[in-house]
């Protein structure tokens, strides 16, 4: 078990076809989307020996289905789970419709779930009110989280500048993109400021965070058509030596779960020695 106040990052899985993320410091858990079925988001806690029963909210990024796909299931299921998210977000997934309380968060404001402190920040997306989260545990590690952008803005720089551990959209490959399948609207749209970053994009998003407390990248929402894993890694590597950054970079898969802390990491983890 992680010491309390230490995160835990689960990416149950990361892209077009579903995003979902837990954050825990034992005490609290949060879900960060539900964009797969209810029954598939447990499946997936279940690999990392989480329990859905544990979800104390499910903060919602943006109404789009990836994002939001089991959130009402979800929360029917496991009615201990508040569902949370913009106000923008809120009336255009129609959650007004599927829930008795919804809590609507203010860009910018730290809001309190148990022992975390979640701040919402704006991206820069296709959507009604979409966001990123910074979110604190009580121990003082922070987390940022930030997918579905087409541009990192200044707002979202800020928000994530003194973070330890960040999950950072890496969506496509720009060459991949062009001459790949999609259609030219669908292109245009991925490229444009409120589509999604590309690597290349991610890489000078990096750069621009990087700081003496980031440990850990977790490049987010691949595409599985305009890109590849080892290219993500390769190019985010590359550009973390570039500029004296040591961190590891890890690509969080659309089919599998990425644990930032597996039961065994306690173990044999770099905390080393905490058996
Ligand atoms: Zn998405
Ligand atoms: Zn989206």
């Amino acid at each position: 078990m992680p010491s309390p106040s230490h995160l835990r990052i689960v990416f149950l899985g990361s892209g077009s076809a579903g995003n979902a993320v837990v954050v825990t410091d034992g005490a609290t858990t949060l879900l960060v989307d539900c964009g797969f079925s209810a029954k598939e988001t447990t499946r997936r806690m279940a690999l990392a020996g989480l329990a859905a029963e544990d979800v104390a909210a499910i903060l919602v990024t943006h109404e789009h289905s990836d994002h939001i796909r089991g959130v009402e299931v979800f929360q029917r299921r496991h009615g201990m789970a508040a569902v949370a998210c913009t106000l923008g977000t809120r009336r255009a997934a129609g959650f007004d419709a599927l829930f008795g309380e919804v809590r609507t968060l203010a860009i910018g404001e730290a809001e309190r779930f148990g022992t975390l402190t979640v701040v919402p920040f704006r991206t820069s997306h296709d959507a009604a009110e979409p966001v990123g989260y910074r979110i604190e545990s009580d121990g003082g590690q922070r987390l940022g989280l930030a997918t579905d952008t087409g541009v990192l803005s200044v707002e979202a720089a800020e928000a994530l500048a003194d973070v330890d551990l960040l999950g950072l959209e890496s969506n496509h490959d720009v060459r991949m993109l062009e001459n790949g399948p999609y259609p030219y609207y669908l292109k245009r749209r991925i490229r444009s400021e409120q589509g999604h970053l590309s690597n290349a994009d991610a890489c000078d998003a990096l750069e621009r965070l990087a700081s003496d407390r980031l440990r850990r990248v977790f490049a987010l929402h691949r595409s599985t058509t305009n890109n590849s894993a080892s290219i993500v890694k390769r190019e985010l590597a590359a550009r973390a030596e570039a500029i004296g950054l040591r961190v590891p970079v890890d690509v969080a898969p659309q089919d599998d779960v990425l644990d930032s802390c597996p039961p065994q990491g306690s173990l044999f983890g770099e905390e080393g020695g905490e058996l």
